[in-house]
């Protein structure tokens, strides 16, 4: 093993939207800081979508197999590059509702309340929307929580089509409501432009990457890190650093935690509580299609967001999710990789090719919630990385579903010019979408009951740090990308006051 002969003040792990963030925020204090980023960068052209290259399927997804709970392999939907999953996302950056922070009664169970409130997350998100140059509007959307200042960016307009399904749904008395999206010169802003990139300009700061963390190294008491195991190329390197903070998406740093054990954290580094990879969520998500009567350009963003069924329906008294259009899908990569929907479409429509389901069709995606469960986690057999994810809160996800449906058929009768009134293909998210995962080391005061404390450090292990969605102790129905950067600025203002 090599040993690198500097000592990093902060030693960052991974640079996706909880590591990116964190770099940039952390840069301007002249720390020495070294990130370390398992993919490389990604080429500009790779990372916008170009008409059918998105139908190659595998295109976004990792390249190790995890395996489900039934021991199959399975390739996760899951970048890995500078800037991570960030570098694929739609951008649609959601704040958490105020009500997602407490005890929420679900039709499947309890949603746990968080430990801190949306008010101690409220400057956070400020800085984020300010950071990753958000555009929306408030006002529409009755589930909206407080903000303290405006949107910095106006709202995107609507596409013509949508503005008319927009139009329809306000005069059905729904709340529909422009989306927030993060967006820069470049397209979608993401946590390498946003986050990394300006943190490099600083001299203080280093990014290796093809550099993949494999095991982290206590001292012989266990109650710090000593040194980060890295491969590069066909090298093993160890780092040493003052500060090591997790930031692998929620699957990747319990995995690592995990596969560190020693003698004095014998079930995985950090993990007396037994919660490392443990209460894994990814919430429901379904796609939902309509079939338009003429062509478009199947190159749209998402913009329409409707949230009257976030917290139920007149008869069902449980929260039931989110409802977003999912893009065109020669933009949308979530929408274009759900093999289900082609299979879908081609038994209910023979005939009908791909590029005409990009051009005369829009898609709705629906999240809902799903509850945090012990036996849905991240674990090791053998040297194979299991997920154990057994989906739960189901009910309130197909009434959203046929809900939704329903709706959609009253606009289409109130708009025979623009749809095709036939069928709503609706194809639900495999495992492999891991793309909202969350929660495998969760925050909380009682090391009994969290892995992690309110400032994001293990309670076990002093200079270890996790700034992923892995800290959520509820998933709630929104997007997780604003709420793990509100969280990573939030935990870089205690790394300030911490390094002084
Ligand atoms: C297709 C897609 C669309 C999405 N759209 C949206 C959206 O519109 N809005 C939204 O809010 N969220 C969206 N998300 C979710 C959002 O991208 C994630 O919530 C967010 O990126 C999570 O941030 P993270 O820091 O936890 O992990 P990531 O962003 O995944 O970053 C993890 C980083 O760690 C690196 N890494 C992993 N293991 C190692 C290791 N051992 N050593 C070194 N580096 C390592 C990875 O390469 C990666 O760079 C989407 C996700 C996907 C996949």
């Amino acid at each position: 093993m090599i040993i690198d002969d500097q000592h990093y003040d902060v030693i960052i792990i991974g640079s996706g939207a909880g590591g990116g963030t964190l770099a940039r925020k952390l840069a301007p204090t002249g720390k020495k800081i070294l990130i370390l980023e398992r993919g490389d960068f990604l080429e500009r052209e790779s990372s916008q979508l170009i008409d059918t290259e998105v139908f190659k399927k595998e295109q976004f997804h990792g390249p190790e197999a995890w395996h489900d709970r039934t021991g199959e392999p399975f390739y996760p939907q899951t970048r890995y590059c500078v800037g991570g999953n960030t570098k694929i996302w739609s951008g649609v950056l959601l704040r958490m509702r105020d009500r997602d922070f407490e005890t929420v009664q679900h039709q499947d169970g309890l949603s746990p309340e968080w430990p801190l409130k949306y008010s101690d997350f409220e400057p956070y998100y400020t800085e984020a929307e300010q950071l990753y140059q958000v555009h929306g509007r408030i006002g529409d959307d009755p589930t909206e929580p407080p903000h303290s200042s405006g949107y910095p960016e106006p709202e995107v307009a609507h596409e013509p089509d949508i503005q008319t399904v927009f139009d329809t749904l306000s005069k059905q008395g729904l709340h529909p409501a422009y989306l927030p999206l993060g967006l820069g010169d470049q397209g979608r802003t993401d946590s390498e432009d946003t986050g990394v990139s300006p943190a490099l300009k600083h001299e203080n700061v280093t990014l290796k990457t093809g550099a993949q963390v494999i095991s982290l190294h206590t001292n012989p008491s266990g109650s710090e890190i000593r040194g980060v195991q890295v491969k590069i190329g066909h090298h093993s390197y160890l780092f040493s650093g003052h500060i090591i903070v997790l930031a692998c998406g929620a699957v990747n740093s319990a995995a690592l935690l995990l596969r560190s054990a020693n003698e004095k954290h014998p079930n995985g580094i950090a993990n007396r509580s037994d919660l490392v990879g443990r209460n894994l969520m990814k919430q429901l998500l379904s796609v939902v299609v309509q079939l338009t009567a003429s062509s478009h350009s199947g190159l749209f963003p998402r913009t329409v967001g409707l949230n009257d069924f976030y917290w139920g329906d007149k008869d069902f008294p449980y929260p039931m999710g989110h409802v977003q259009n999912s893009g065109g899908i020669f933009q949308d990569v979530i929408f274009s990789e759900a093999p289900p929907i082609f299979s879908a479409l081609a038994r209910a429509i023979p005939n009908f090719g791909l590029r005409q389901l990009a051009t005369r069709s829009i898609g709705w995606w629906l999240q809902t919630e799903d509850l945090p469960n012990p036996n849905n986690r991240v674990w090791f057999f053998g040297d194979k990385l299991r997920v154990d994810y057994e989906p739960n809160n189901e009910e309130a996800h197909d009434r959203l579903v046929y809900r939704w449906v329903d709706i959609l058929r009253q606009v289409e009768t109130a708009q025979p010019q623009l749809f095709n009134r036939s069928t709503h293909p609706r194809s639900d998210m495999p495992i492999p979408i891991v793309a909202h995962q969350c929660g495998t080391c969760r925050f909380g005061e009682d090391p009994a009951k969290s892995v992690l404390d309110l400032n994001c450090r293990t309670h076990e292990v002093d200079n270890l740090y996790v700034v992923d969605s892995s800290f959520f102790p509820s998933n709630t129905a929104v997007s997780p990308g604003l709420t793990v950067m509100a969280n990573a600025l939030r935990v870089g203002e205690h790394l300030i006051q911490r390094l002084a």
